[in-house]
Order: structure tokens, then C-alpha cells, then sequence
């Protein structure tokens, strides 16, 4: 079998010294204003370092500064080290042993024991741990370190207290596995240190730190949106959430601006998904921040229109599921907390605190929560925000369905729930419900001791949100692992960001093969629009990234809403073009006057227009066709679409490149035109879109969202809004869980591009396709489909073959899903085996539905049929086989 694969192919603000911190103000049930106050970006500061856990910290040669860690409690007697670990690891350390218990302790002697102990030299020096430790007391046990940087410590400290029991055992925590610590687990160092805890102690713990104010704003330590304070008498770190959807975001500091989610989304490879959540988690950790609050998972095949599709991963549960467990996974290695939101439904900004998303129960397992329970499981990720919507009447901060039994009981998620900023409704139903945390501060928390004394909420239930905020802490090291502020390396950051541009970016259309441009016999370029000659756009709200070198922040803002700012990346497009062929002339016209710009077109061999759209968190586009977003366009004083119009009529050998969160549709622009798909480009995005141009690069995206012909193929031509008293509205889900391409092959719909869609400069061939039914396998049951794919151009490129599958027509499932997908790089000319295998029991439940009556994923009797492709287009489908399940 063979089938041929379609692929042919301003002025900068210096530094900026104020940025977005968070806003809002008034909570009343159904109504938020939310304002940004600008706040100065503070300064990057060493802050003492609490939380470590003292051997790791200590072992892997952790640096200097001032530690402390807690260990367990003894039973009968309690001892709590308060840490101070002084000087670097290669002088003795000083640790603070301080009785908590009731009784003094009589300490005759200290000794270290264990794997590593040979490593280290105790001794109890002049203060004392030799003597009697008063209740509160403490004294200090001096640990010399030999040779002075260890791995993978495991070592306890022996206490004989002469007064108690004869010797007693202290486990020093920290071992090779961050969270790990001596053998034990995260729930049970927790649950040790829960014991520990007073009720203040606690309720300290559930509720965010955030005061506000009555000038609509607040401050958090380290320029975060949200802070907990920690314990000092337990060595509980403090925590400061900071958002970090696309980069680090709120008043943290200048960060890399990485493409948007969605475009690391499109180039379907979850290697660059890994380096993605690196990048974010390790300049997260540059600034001492330790909670993230990226993994934006919300379905924007729902509403393609939705402000916030540029932090999303796209339309296909399974695609989105796993970019973000694996953005999540790379995050949480950096021993940061990392999250998944906004669960759940959360799928458009309009009237997003009174919208009611109703869907029924099957359709809802199998979209929107299949994207997060894919991520939940298959990172480990220790926090989840609920969001401000209602589903099926119950506002998801106080969901009994979507927290208790979807999240903790079905999926056994053991890390937190936090409200999303100000989504908490209720103290009793919140608690009761599953919430863990309110965030940004104790509006409704503030009273959890109260209804505790009073019955309304067992104190199980502040045990258990304690236990599972703290098991979070455990289980990504915080107690284990030294804070290590230090400078980000911006230009290593920028080299990566630019690679993820550069594999997310989409060719949708290659007219006459006008790309890639030839450098060598290119002789003049049009740059027209789009602030090419200075900068890329970025998308706003809470995760806007205050990018590295300072951004264009435009001045003027549209409303809604009013609280964030148009910021532009500071990476020249045109530099770089002109850098990539220095013969030509490259001349820039910033497109609002039309006449001038379609002369500069006329008269160049080649034109590039430069259309940007902003989108941001708390609005929605009013369509997706850029003739109607231009009515409420901002980034440009008139009509793009006119612009393009223009352009496009002018010079034949038009290339169009998009900056845009969500699809954008440019249906009008002629068949000989380019257009390239570049999502929000990020700080290197002039260079990354450069190379692209000039086929330094193979664009190798595939489309992560279906691009439809217009508003009207959606299930929902217009965005449900609120109404204007402010009341619950519903958003009726009626696609249920044909969501995306599957809603387009339901209704036989063809879209402008289909998802999974890119072109490349290369072309691509399969043959032998083959099918290999291994459902048999009790240990793994799967399927395995191979095929033979080659690189039949003259270049370089990347394809991405795809698996779908068509469930049993009983069903009533659509009539395909994705289920598999690999990105195969080829050279020219070049032929590889590939191996596709999808496991029936990952977590993304390929060929499962969701059984109601059993409430389980069910592999259901039938014939299931495999296709091969390279996008979802029904056309390009090639049929491997098929799979019968008795
Ligand atoms: C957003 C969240 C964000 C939070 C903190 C909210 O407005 O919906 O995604 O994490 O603010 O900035």
C-alpha cells in the first residue's frame, strides 16, 4: 500500500521598570472587576532559603546560604531540626536540634549512621546536644563533610536521650530521589509533619497570603500572584506562585518569552515539549519561585475564539493531555509545584464567572477531562486550579463531581486543589467539596476554623488539605532541595525558545512554491506591518511574560479588557530577514497607508505582510475571520484584511505571516500567496520566522486546532454571552464530545485547514503500511502499525504520521480519533521503518469510551479501524487495517 503524503511543500521600552502584577477587586458572588495595577518589577534579591531537606541539600554540594529542614517527629518524645545549615558544603555545617516535645531531653550523645555515614564527621561541640534540652530548647549538632560534596545521602542521626528512651533515631531526610527522603514517601513525611502542626498552623497552610487593599491591587513577595506563608518553627517553606503558561509571567522579573503553548503544541513533538517546561521551570527556580501555575489544559475546540488559546495545547484531548503532562513533568523536576488548569470547562472568557457549561457525563469524560486526566496521570503534577465557571450548575470551585470523584477519587489525585484567583465561592461547600486552598488570599478560609469548631466541616477534612498541600511539597523536593536564585541564562533560553518557534511554526500555504526564498538571488523584500521592524507580538492576561530586553508596550489598550497590555517581544523580523540575505534591499513600511504600502509592494520582487492579532486572558475574539477581528482590532489603526487585500492584489508573490493566539482566517488572499502560521513567535521569534522563510528551517508544524472556513461551521456561531445583570448564564455543550475535527466529520464539514495539517519544503511517501494486533498481549495489550516512510524531495524535513482509529459503529463515537503520532526528521532522499504503537491502557484510553452505567473507561466488542495520515482530512486517509474485539 502506498499513498503519496500531500506534503510539497516602535520604540522599546528600555527596561521595563513597571509590569503587570494582578488585579481585581470586588468579589460579590456573580461579578468581578479585575484592574491591573502596574507595579514596580522587584529586584532580583537573595532571600534567606528555607526549605531542604538537609542530606540532599548537604550531599549534592548545594551551595552556600542559610538552610533549615524539618525531621520527624519520635513518638513519645518530638524533635524538630530548625535547620541552620551554615557556610558552603565543604565547611562544617551547624544543624539546630530543637525539643518540641513535653519533656526535657537528656542528650548524652549524637552519632551519624547509614549508608553515607562515613562521609561525615558529628560532633556536638561547644553548644551543648550533650546536655539537657529544655522543652523548646535547642542546640546545635555541628556535621563535617567529607569530601564535601556527596550524592545521593542516606544517613540518620542518632540522639541518645538519657531521659527518655535509651536511643532514639532521627532520620535525616534527603536521599537521591527528590522527595525520597531516607526511604520514606511524600504521604508519609507529610502525614509525619501534619502531626506536628497546630490548628493556626494548618489554616495557614489552606488559604493564600495575599492581602488586599482598597486600590484595586496587591503585592506578593518576589512579583508572584500568590504567596503562603511558611513556618518557621516547622521549617515549612514558604510558597510564591507565580504564573508561567508561556514563559514566567506576573511582576517576577524579565523572562524568556517563549512561543506560545499552542505553537510548542504544533510541532507535535513532545521532546520540544520537555525542553518547553524546562525552560519555564528553570527560570521559575532562577527566582526563587516554587509553585507554577501554567498547564493550562482547556479545550479550544470548544471556542476557537477563546482569549487564552495561545496558553492552551489545542483541541484534541489526547494531544493537549500529554503536551501538558509533559510541560508539567519538565517543570516539576525543577522541584517546583507545577498545576493543571483551569479545571474544568473553562472554555471561553466571556462571562467566565457566570458561565454554566452543561454537558452530560460521556461526553465530558471523553474531552475536556480525558485532556486532564491524561495530564494528571501522566506527569504527577501536584496541583490542580479549579476555575471560575460553573459545570452543570456547581461552580467547579465547590464540584463535588469534578473534584471529588473525578479528580481525587477516580484518577486518586494526591497533591491540591487551589481556587483559581478569587473563584472561591463558599467556605462549608468549597471545603466539603474538595477545594484545598483558596487563592490569592482567605476570603471564604478565613472562617474554616470557625465551621470546624462548629461541626459544618470535620477537622478530617483540614487534616486531608494539609496532608495533600504538603505531599506536594515532598513530592517535588522542596524540603529537599536548596533555592538557588541566581541570574537566568537568557541567551542559552533564547536559543531554545527560537528552536520551539521554529518546529511549532505551521506552512498553511505555499503558492507556486514561492518558500523558501532564495538568499542568493533575492533582490528586493517589502516588510510591510506588524511592528516587523522591531518586534513580535505576544498574547496578554496573567500569563503575559515580561520579555528579556524590555517590550514594546503599547499605550493604547482596548477595553475589555482594560487590565492588560498589548506587549510586544523585542526580536526584529526584519533584521533578521535582512541579515539572511544581505544582497537584497529590505525595506519596511509600517502598513497604515495603504497606498504607500501597495507601492512598496509593487515595486519589490517579493512582499511579507505582518498580521497580528492580540488576544488575551478576559476577552474572546468576536469571530475568527480577519475581516471582522479587525473591527476590534488594536494592534493596527485600520483593516488588516484590507491591508492583506491590497498586498495580496499589488504582488503576486505575497507571503502572509500570522502572530495570533486561536485560528485567524485570511480565506481571501490568493492562491500564488504564502501564509505561514508563527502562533505568538516569542523572544526570538524575528530569527526563528527568518529561517523559516529562507528554508534554513523545513517548517515541520502541524496544526494543533482545525482552522474552519468561518464562524458559522462551529457549534456555536456566536459566543454564548452573560447576560448584563450579571446572572448564570448556560453555555450548552451539544457537540458533547465531538469536539474539533471530530465535530467537522460528524457534520461533514470541510474546513479552511484541517487539523494535524502543515505542509513542508519537502515531500513525504509511505508504503507498507501494516497492522500488527497484539489486543492479546495480557501484559500490553496494543496495536502497532508500520510503515515505511521516505523523504522523496530534495531537502531536509520533519513529517508527522498519524494514527487515528474508528470505534465501532454502535458506539455513535465520531468517526475517527487520534490515537497516535510520531515527528520522524528525514534527509533528503532518506527511508525509515516507523513504528507507531498505541497501548490500550495508556492513560489516554485510545479505544475506550466512557461507559455510564459502570462509570469506567470500557473497551467495547466490535471492529475498530486503523487509519494512517497526515492530518485529519478524510481524503488523505489511508486505511492500515482492522481491529476485532470480541
Ligand atoms: C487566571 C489564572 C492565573 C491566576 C493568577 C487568573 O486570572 O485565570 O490562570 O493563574 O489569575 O495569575
Amino acid at each position: 500500500m502506498s499513498r503519496s503524503f500531500a506534503c510539497t511543500i516602535l520604540s522599546f521600552a528600555s527596561t521595563l521598570l513597571a509590569f503587570i502584577a494582578k488585579l481585581l477587586i470586588s468579589h460579590s458572588r456573580n461579578r468581578r472587576r479585575r484592574l491591573l495595577s502596574r507595579l514596580p518589577v522587584p529586584k532580583v534579591a537573595v532571600f534567606p532559603l528555607f526549605p531542604l531537606a538537609l542530606l540532599l541539600a548537604s550531599c549534592g554540594g548545594g551551595g552556600s546560604g542559610s538552610h533549615s529542614a524539618p525531621i520527624a517527629s519520635l513518638g513519645a518524645s518530638s524533635y524538630i531540626f530548625n535547620g541552620q545549615m551554615t557556610g558552603t558544603t565543604s565547611a562544617a555545617q551547624s544543624f539546630q536540634l530543637t525539643n518540641v516535645g513535653t519533656a526535657p531531653l537528656q542528650i548524652s550523645s549524637v552519632a551519624l549512621s547509614g549508608a553515607n555515614a562515613s562521609s561525615f564527621t558529628v560532633s556536638t561541640g561547644a553548644n551543648a546536644c550533650a546536655t539537657t534540652l529544655a522543652v523548646n530548647g535547642s542546640c546545635l549538632i555541628y556535621v563535617t563533610f567529607n569530601p564535601p560534596s556527596v550524592a545521593n545521602c542516606s544517613a540518620s542521626l542518632t540522639v541518645t536521650d538519657n531521659a527518655a528512651t535509651p536511643t532514639q533515631t532521627i532520620a535525616l531526610t534527603g536521599a537521591a530521589t527528590p522527595g525520597q527522603g531516607a526511604g520514606q514517601t511524600p504521604d508519609t513525611r507529610a502525614a509525619a509533619m501534619l502531626s506536628l502542626m497546630t490548628q493556626a498552623e494548618k489554616l495557614q497552610l489552606v488559604q493564600g497570603g495575599v492581602t488586599t487593599n482598597n486600590t484595586y491591587g496587591y503585592t506578593v513577595p518576589r512579583g508572584a500572584a500568590g504567596w503562603v506563608p511558611g513556618n518557621t518553627r516547622l521549617a515549612i517553606p514558604e510558597l510564591y506562585l507565580a504564573d508561567g503558561s508561556v514563559g514566567v509571567g506576573n511582576g517576577v522579573g524579565p523572562a524568556t518569552a517563549l512561543p506560545s503553548s499552542l505553537a510548542n503544541t504544533a510541532s507535535w513533538d513532545l521532546n520540544e515539549a520537555t525542553k518547553y517546561g524546562n525552560i519555564i521551570g528553570t527560570e521559575l527556580a532562577d527566582y526563587g519561585i516554587n509553585v507554577n501555575l501554567g498547564g493550562n489544559t482547556n479545550l479550544i475546540g470548544r471556542e476557537p475564539r477563546d482569549g487564552r488559546t495561545f496558553e492552551t495545547k489545542g483541541e484534541d484531548p489526547i494531544l493537549a493531555g500529554k503536551f501538558a503532562a509533559a510541560h508539567i513533568a519538565a517543570i516539576q523536576a525543577q522541584h517546583i509545584i507545577g498545576d493543571i488548569k483551569h479545571f474544568s470547562f473553562n472554555d471561553q472568557e466571556s462571562g467566565r464567572t457566570t458561565a454554566n457549561a452543561i454537558i452530560d457525563e460521556r461526553s465530558g469524560r471523553e474531552s475536556d477531562l480525558l485532556a486532564f486526566e491524561i495530564g494528571v496521570k501522566d506527569s504527577g503534577v501536584q496541583s490542580v486550579m479549579c476555575s471560575y465557571n460553573l459545570t452543570n450548575s456547581q461552580y467547579d470551585c465547590e464540584n463535588e463531581y469534578l473534584l471529588n470523584q473525578v479528580l481525587k477519587s477516580d484518577w486518586n489525585f494526591p497533591g491540591f486543589v487551589m481556587s483559581d484567583w478569587w473563584a472561591t465561592q463558599s467556605t462549608v461547600n468549597a471545603a466539603l467539596n474538595g477545594l484545598d486552598q483558596e487563592q490569592p488570599n482567605q476570603q471564604f478560609f478565613s472562617s474554616l476554623g470557625q465551621v470546624i469548631t462548629g461541626g459544618q466541616v470535620p477537622q478530617s477534612r483540614l487534616d486531608n488539605m494539609v496532608q495533600r498541600i504538603l505531599r506536594a511539597m515532598y513530592a517535588v523536593g522542596l524540603f529537599d532541595n536548596p533555592q538557588n536564585i541566581q541570574t537566568v541564562p537568557f541567551a542559552a533560553d533564547a536559543a531554545v525558545a527560537q528552536e520551539i518557534e521554529e518546529t511549532g511554526a505551521v506552512l498553511l500555504q505555499n503558492g507556486n512554491n514561492l518558500l523558501p526564498l532564495n538568499a542568493s538571488t533575492i533582490k528586493s523584500i517589502a516588510i510591510i506591518s506588524g511592528h516587523a521592524d522591531t518586534s513580535v507580538l505576544s498574547g496578554g492576561g496573567s500569563a503575559q511574560v515580561q520579555p528579556n530586553g524590555g517590550g514594546l508596550v503599547q499605550a493604547t489598550q482596548p477595553c475589555p479588557p482594560c487590565w492588560a497590555q498589548v506587549i510586544w517581544d523585542p526580536s526584529s523580523p526584519l533584521q533578521a530577514i535582512q541579515a539572511m540575505a544581505p544582497n537584497a534591499t529590505v525595506t519596511f513600511n509600517d502598513g497604515t497607508n495603504l497606498s504607500s504600502a501597495t507601492a512598496l509592494a509593487q515595486s519589490s520582487q517579493v512582499a511579507i505582510v505582518f498580521v497580528t492579532v492580540w488576544s488575551s486572558e478576559g476577552m474572546d475574539q468576536p469571530s475568527m475571520d480577519l475581516r471582522i477581528i479587525d473591527d476590534g482590532q488594536i494592534t493596527y489603526p485600520g483593516s488588516q484584511a484590507a491591508l492583506v487585500a491590497a498586498v495580496t492584489a499589488a504582488n503576486p508573490n505575497t507571503i502572509v505571516v500570522l502572530e495570533n493566539g486561536g485560528p485567524v482566517l485570511v480565506p481571501f488572499i490568493g492562491p500564488t500567496d504564502a501564509l505561514l502560521e508563527t502562533w505568538y513567535p516569542g523572544q526570538n521569534g524575528g530569527p526563528a520566522i527568518a529561517d523559516l522563510l529562507f528554508g534554513k528551517t523545513n517548517p515541520s508544524g502541524k496544526l494543533p486546532v482545525t482552522f474552519p472556513m468561518g464562524d458559522d461551521q462551529l457549534p456555536r456561531p456566536s459566543i454564548p454571552q452573560p447576560p448584563a445583570d450579571g446572572s448564570i448564564f448556560p453555555v450548552n455543550y451539544t457537540e458533547g464530545y465531538n469536539v474539533g475535527y471530530k465535530w467537522f466529520d460528524v457534520n461533514n464539514l470541510t474546513p479552511w485547514f484541517p487539523f494535524g495539517f502543515g505542509l513542508s519544503y519537502t515531500t513525504f511517501t509511505v508504503t507498507n503500511a501494516q497492522l500488527a494486533n497484539n489486543l492479546n498481549n495480557a501484559a500490553n495489550p496494543n496495536f502497532q502499525v508500520t510503515f515505511t516512510l521516505t523523504n522523496t524531495g530534495a531537502r531536509a524535513g520533519a513529517e508527522v504520521p498519524q494514527i487515528y482509529l474508528g470505534m465501532p459503529a454502535a458506539l455513535n463515537e465520531p468517526p475517527k480519533r487520534l490515537v497516535g503520532w510520531q515527528k520522524v526528521p528525514l534527509n533528503a532522499g532518506a527511508a525509515q521503518q516507523v513504528t507507531i504503537e498505541v497501548d490500550q491502557n495508556d492513560s489516554s484510553q485510545p479505544m475506550s469510551y466512557w461507559n455510564t452505567t459502570n462509570e469506567s473507561w470500557t473497551v467495547s466488542p466490535g471492529v475498530y479501524t486503523v487509519y494512517l495520515s497526515n492530518s485529519s482530512a478524510p481524503s488523505s486517509l489511508i486505511t492500515v487495517g482492522t481491529l476485532t474485539v470480541n
